[in-house]
């Protein structure tokens, strides 16, 4: 255990994805196509058709074979809409074509409508300067027959999902879901829908999580609300190491008496790192009760939020397999002054005007609406100080999704 300094956010972050690594889900499932969005691609996806499939019009025109051409007007031989085979181009004539459509055997350039001229007699004028190839799109533009197009790994969203119909697939392979149990700790939390009660709060990370999760493609097991007694701490996560990939639980990890989730599992189970060198969300406790690892989030909803998006989120799809976990960040002008170096990594939750970061007014790590006033997170490194203007790495919260 690091006890001070506290450990910087690279190190835990590695420390996680090693975790990930040492533990990768290894089994997979066929879903079909309209069912794998937000999962992990099990295996490469390798095309089984060249595409195009055969060269096709990019515009609404005429087809001709330049190298036969003498400049002269041609006659139009056939009409070749989208979705027909077409016949080989007859030579010493041109054929009607629409975009989309295959370009006849024999023409190597389409002329768009708008710069030919239709004589009486019925045959075309091609009136600018023509290139070969101009206007096709070749077989095989996009991709051939045989490549890997989405390599194991890959997550699926909507463009991935479409590059897979465009294959003509209706099925995926895919990683399980990880199962995740989510417990939250506190004898002050209610679930909505109980009626208030004095010195209580309703449980709002529990929302958040399991929504969140959902996104990452992981399967959530609701462990409920766990009061903050050590005995039914211990025999709680004993029974849920049955089942699950990992334990994410929010609250009880920071030094308070009645923190009993880290004291347990600093005791019974094997903590691997405390306290981090982030703000908000210092208490993070990372371990394992028996094989099971354990993500132990601080209970402050900003906190919590921070920590998962920025290290358990990494965590969960590199378990699924993806590499490249981390968020893109893009440098933003900031629209604040940020005088005072600090010692932790702060993120702040800000919203993009006018291009320039503006800060929530009310960056307290147990405010939760600021992160839905907020389009993302201003991240500032321990030791640096900022002018109005500076620029700063801002990652979307759309990323973290
Ligand atoms: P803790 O990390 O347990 O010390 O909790 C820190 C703060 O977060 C306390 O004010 C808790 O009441 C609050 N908190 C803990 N868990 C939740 C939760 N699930 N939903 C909303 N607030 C919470
Ligand atoms: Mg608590």
């Amino acid at each position: 255990m690091s006890q001070n300094p506290l450990m910087p956010v690279e190190e835990a972050l590695a420390s996680l994805l090693a975790m990930a690594d040492a533990q990768r889900l290894p089994e997979s499932e066929t879903l079909a196509v309209d069912q794998a969005r937000q999962r992990v691609l099990a295996t490469d996806l390798v095309a089984t058709l060249d595409l195009p499939p055969w060269p096709n019009s990019a515009m609404d025109g005429y087809a001709l074979n330049l190298q036969h051409w003498d400049g002269a007007p041609l006659p139009v031989a056939q009409t070749v809409f989208a979705g027909q085979p077409g016949a080989p181009l007859q030579p010493g004539s041109c054929a009607r074509i629409f975009t989309g459509a295959p370009v006849p055997e024999g023409a190597d350039c389409v002329e768009m409508q708008e710069n030919v001229e239709l004589l009486e007699d019925g045959r075309v004028r091609f009136t600018q300067a023509l290139k070969t190839g101009q206007n096709i799109r070749p077989q095989g533009q996009e991709n051939r027959a045989g490549e890997v197009l989405l390599q194991a790994g890959k997550r699926l969203g909507p463009f991935e999902l479409a590059v897979a119909a465009a294959q003509g697939c209706t099925e995926l392979q895919v990683v399980r879901r990880p199962r995740v149990a989510l417990l939250s700790t506190g004898d002050e939390l209610l679930e909505p829908g109980t009626p208030m009660r004095p010195g209580c709060i309703y449980n709002s990370n529990r929302t958040l999580l399991r929504h969140w999760l959902d996104a990452l493609g992981c399967e959530v097991i609701d462990a409920g609300i766990l009061p903050d007694r050590p005995q039914h701490t211990r025999l709680r996560l004993e029974q849920l190491q049955h089942g699950a990939d990992l334990i994410l639980t929010t609250g009880g990890v920071s030094a308070g008496d009645a923190d009993c989730l880290g004291q347990v599992l600093r005791d019974s189970g094997r903590p691997l790192f405390w306290k981090l060198a982030i703000k908000p969300g210092k208490p993070l406790t990372v371990g394992y009760f028996g094989q099971v690892p354990v993500i132990g989030l601080p209970g402050n909803p900003a906190s919590a939020l921070v920590t998962f998006g920025l290290l358990a989120r990494a965590y969960l799809l590199r378990l699924q397999g993806v590499q490249e976990v981390a968020p893109l960040s893009v440098e933003v002008p900031v629209a604040f002054a940020w005088p005072k170096a600090g010692k932790r990594r702060e993120y702040l939750r800000a919203r993009l005007e006018n291009g320039r970061a503006v800060l929530y007014p009310n960056q307290s790590s147990g405010v939760l609406l600021g992160a839905s006033w907020a389009d993302g997170l201003v991240e500032i490194v321990e030791g640096r100080t900022l002018q109005a203007g500076d620029r700063a790495p801002f990652i979307p919260f759309s990323e973290l999704f």
